[in-house]
């Protein structure tokens, strides 16, 4: 028997592998936006985060969340996805 692998990411601000779904996924889309992809499940380049502010600022502050895009993200973009993340924490 196999059991089922949880699929795990790592968060770019604090580097800790998580479960897939207690992470928020930011995306890179065709258009080269930068979003919060809410639901997992649009096409482009992703990358993790926890819902932490804490680990925005960290991935901000060391560019991985830039790099890891493959792409330059504004102040605005940082500030845009940590409203998402205090949304998502107040569920
Ligand atoms: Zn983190």
């Amino acid at each position: 028997m196999k059991t089922r692998k949880i699929p795990m990411r790592k968060c770019v601000g604090c580097q800790e592998s998580k479960n897939k779904n207690e992470l928020i996924r930011i995306l890179k889309t065709p258009e080269d936006d930068v979003i919060v992809d809410g639901s997992g499940k649009m096409n482009g380049r992703g990358a993790y985060i926890c819902p932490s502010v804490e680990c925005l600022k960290k991935a901000q502050k060391t560019k991985a969340l830039s790099r890891s895009l493959n792409i330059m993200i504004p102040e605005e973009v940082y500030a845009d996805i940590e409203r998402k993340m205090l949304e998502f924490e107040a569920g």
